[in-house]
């Protein structure tokens, strides 16, 4: 079951009409509805296979905050809503009345609102951060657990790209196995960087304390960043303001730090109740407490000798978290630091920052016009025409590339029978992220991927070894479910198009397929401009096919690496199960990197639904099948383009490519006349005839970033010239319209980059 809590002043609910023919009609009490007060209303939904154990964890979930928040009274609210998997009405309405009955254990005025019932509803939420996640118990919360981890680690890792550099990808772990042993090394003052990251964590610790009355519960560190989770008031900018200017002001006083290796015993007198929680989780014997101008803190060591020798150090960022990172938890606020060696490093690193924010792809897609998100379909992109042409553009490119190099394109539907996505494997590793409807009574899924449609082409007849390899591309939709707190732009989204293709090929021609695809590659991302990064995942421990089929996979990956004078990585033992994959990480502009492509061999695919070909020697074969995209998606790869050139598109891909400015009235039918021949020649170009000075106009279409503007004044019309002016401010006079025309074109066929 899933619940979502709120702590709200006051609700009232009204019931309107039923939802649902079979429930029973209402007495007059029910009708007149509900009006309840300082109240903890639990939204819920109720999932196949809820019994008896997941209704009492949840209720204990509930019964703690509903302790914590000190609410008067509790309001069970049915709510479909949460769950995409819901169980039947009929186990539904008995699962929320015992729900509600052991909710009343520890609440006898407690309430449940009709189910089955359209209801109005009014609420007043009150302040404090109770429960902004929904929480999942039972079967259905080893998996959501799972996708709440990965898109947490995706957040991080945005966060990372965002920060530019060494912010790196880590998490807290449920418990501290590791954490605070006092080995030598952490007990030994050093200068390293990872000393200066923990002793930065201890300023923020004591200013915390000092500011907020906060307790540090422990920090997290990697490279040159480190996060502290605090037991203290929310956080916000001016808070974190206040807080630098107390950590400088204890570090410029240079105070020691003083590191006390300690029996555990003899620690925990040092410490709060949930310290001495994280404590007790720590494996280790003795255990390191940090001591800076008579305050205590276990935080991670080493340390520096004294506070001032941390070069430099910056608040990061801030946000809510959970003790051990567990929504049941108690709520916490989590601040991120980072050290520098010196204040330069740190001014440099604040540039980037400053120059990611600028370029963020959510700021410049409503500049630029390119694509907004809505309330009513949250984490689906709704494309404007300006978006869409770069949409379109890429798909050009790419439609432009499969003609050449022997694909074919195929489309396959949205949603397919459930039948196919348990043979696919997906119903059993996927499920949490798949979105399911009924077609006829009968259960489908909306498809998270676009193999088994692929699949199901292959199958619809026999196929002989001539036909391979067989290159299915499909430009294909995919929808997956993210929880709404992790969705950011056209990073993470809930539906999708993947430049997706499928080759089908034998054993021996692994290499020359592979070789093919790093070519094709290659193209595209120096199109862009992008320089990458490759890496190589290799066997894991337990993975299917024989030996000599991986040893022969990895050395065809390999060489086609070496055949196209690649660098790469090798992650040993990262590859998935079912075979080794080559991933691409894009670098761009601003020196972050992005994973877009990636080309994975698959045995297991092939086997789940059978495929074969009919081998030269009229015997039949297993295919191997290569899953492989360029972009990833159309989505994310546009929001790091749009990020990559500050949405200063290349000519050919800008959304307008030219404007013709005219400089008075007089020139407006000349002007019109210029665009509408650039036009005819295939040009995306606009006039802009509107009243107004020529640098009102000059500025508009610098702000839309559009890559020339045509000033035509009397000369020009007189002349049947233009005055070209650059976005990147060159200016040439008199410049014959058919000779820009040429030019323009030819810069935009070759798809140049600007400049
Ligand atoms: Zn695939």
């Amino acid at each position: 079951m899933r619940i979502l809590e709120l702590h709200c002043d006051y609700v009232k609910v009204k019931p309107k009409q039923k939802a649902l023919k079979t429930v029973a009609d209402l007495s007059d009490e029910e009708k007149a509805g509900l009006h309840m007060e300082n109240v903890l209303v639990v939204f819920s939904s109720f999932e196949p296979g809820d019994d008896d154990d997941v209704l009492q964890q949840a209720v204990d979930a509930v019964k703690k905050n509903f302790g914590e928040v000190k609410a008067s009274t509790v309001l069970v609210y049915p709510y479909a809503h949460l769950s995409s998997t819901l169980a039947k009405p009929a186990a539904a309405i008995n699962l929320l009345d015992s729900f509600l009955e052991k909710v009343r254990a520890f609440c006898p005025t407690a309430q449940k609102s009709v189910f089955g019932y359209y209801k109005e509803f009014e609420l007043k939420c009150k302040g404090h951060p109770l429960a902004e996640l929904s929480k999942t118990f039972g079967s259905a919360a080893a998996g959501s657990a799972s996708a709440a981890m990965a898109s947490g680690a995706a957040l991080e890792k945005k966060v990372a790209e965002l920060g530019g550099k060494s912010a790196g990808l880590f998490s807290a772990p449920s418990v501290f196995a590791d954490y605070g042993s006092a080995t030598a090394a952490n007990v030994k003052p050093s200068h390293s960087l990872e000393a200066q990251r923990n002793t930065a964590a201890l300023l923020l610790a004591h200013a915390v304390s000092s500011e907020s009355g906060g307790t540090a519960l422990c920090g997290f560190g990697k490279d040159a960043e480190i996060y502290v989770d605090f037991d203290s008031k929310p956080v916000n900018t001016d808070v974190l303001k206040a807080l630098e200017q107390r950590m400088d002001a204890l570090r410029s006083k240079d105070l020691p730090v003083k590191v006390h290796a300690l029996e555990k015993k003899t620690a925990e007198k040092h410490l709060s109740a949930l310290q001495k929680e994280a404590l007790a989780d720590t494996a280790a014997e003795k255990v390191l407490l940090a001591e800076l101008d008579g305050k205590w803190f276990f935080l991670p060591g080493p340390f520096c000798s004294s506070a001032g020798k941390v070069g430099a150090f910056s608040l990061t960022r801030f946000g809510g978290s959970y003790w051990k990172n567990d929504a049941k938890n108690k709520p916490l606020q989590r601040i991120h630091v980072m050290a520098f060696a010196k204040s330069a490093e740190k001014a440099a690193f604040l540039k980037l920052q400053a120059e990611a924010e600028a370029r963020d792809h959510r700021k410049l897609g409503r500049q630029l016009d390119l694509f907004s998100i809505h309330e009513e379909g949250v984490g689906f992109i709704f494309w404007h025409p300006n978006g869409m042409v770069l949409y379109k553009e890429l798909e050009k490119l790419l439609r432009e590339q499969y003609e050449q190099r022997d694909y074919s394109e195929i489309k396959t539907p949205l949603i397919l029978n459930e039948d196919l996505w348990h043979r696919s494997g997906h119903w059993d590793h996927y499920q949490e992220n798949m979105y399911f409807t009924q077609i006829d009574g009968v259960p489908h899924a909306i498809k998270p991927m676009n193999c088994p449609g692929s699949i199901l082409i292959y199958k619809t007849k026999p196929r002989s070894y001539r036909e391979l390899p067989l290159r299915l591309a499909e430009n294909g939709m995919d929808h997956r479910h993210e929880l709404s707190g992790v969705l950011s732009g056209l990073f993470r989204v809930r539906a999708f198009t993947q430049d997706d293709a499928h080759l089908y090929v034998t054993e021996d021609q692994i290499l020359d397929e592979v070789t093919r695809f790093i070519q094709f590659l290659d193209f595209m991302y120096s199109t862009f401009g992008f320089t990458y990064h490759i890496a190589l995942s290799t066997r894991p421990a337990k993975a299917m096919g024989t030996l000599a089929f991986w040893e022969k996979a990895e050395s065809a990956l390999k060489e086609a690496l070496r055949k196209n004078k690649k660098d790469f990585t090798v992650n040993e033992g990262d590859g998935a199960f079912y075979g080794p994959k080559i991933d691409f990480r894009i670098q761009d502009a601003l020196g972050r990197q992005w994973q877009c492509g990636t080309i994975q061999l698959d045995l297991q695919m092939p086997e789940r639904f059978d495929l074969h070909y009919e081998g030269s020697d009229g015997k039949r074969h297993r295919p191997v099948m290569l899953h492989r995209v360029i972009y990833g998606s159309f989505e994310r790869f546009l929001g790091i383009l749009i990020e990559h050139f500050a949405g200063a598109f290349p000519t050919w891909l800008a959304p307008v490519q030219a404007v013709v400015l005219p400089l008075t009235d007089n020139e407006n039918d000349y002007a019109e006349a210029v665009a509408a021949q650039l036009k005819a020649a295939g040009v995306r170009v606009k006039t802009d005839t509107k009243s107004g000075k020529l640098e009102g106009k000059i500025r508009d279409a610098q702000l839309a970033k559009v890559p020339y503007m045509l000033v035509v004044g009397q000369k020009e019309r007189d002349a049947g010239t233009v005055s070209v002016r650059r976005r990147d401010g060159k200016v040439s006079h008199g410049v014959k319209l058919s000779v820009f025309e040429t030019a323009l074109l030819e810069e935009i066929r070759e798809r140049r980059l600007y400049g």
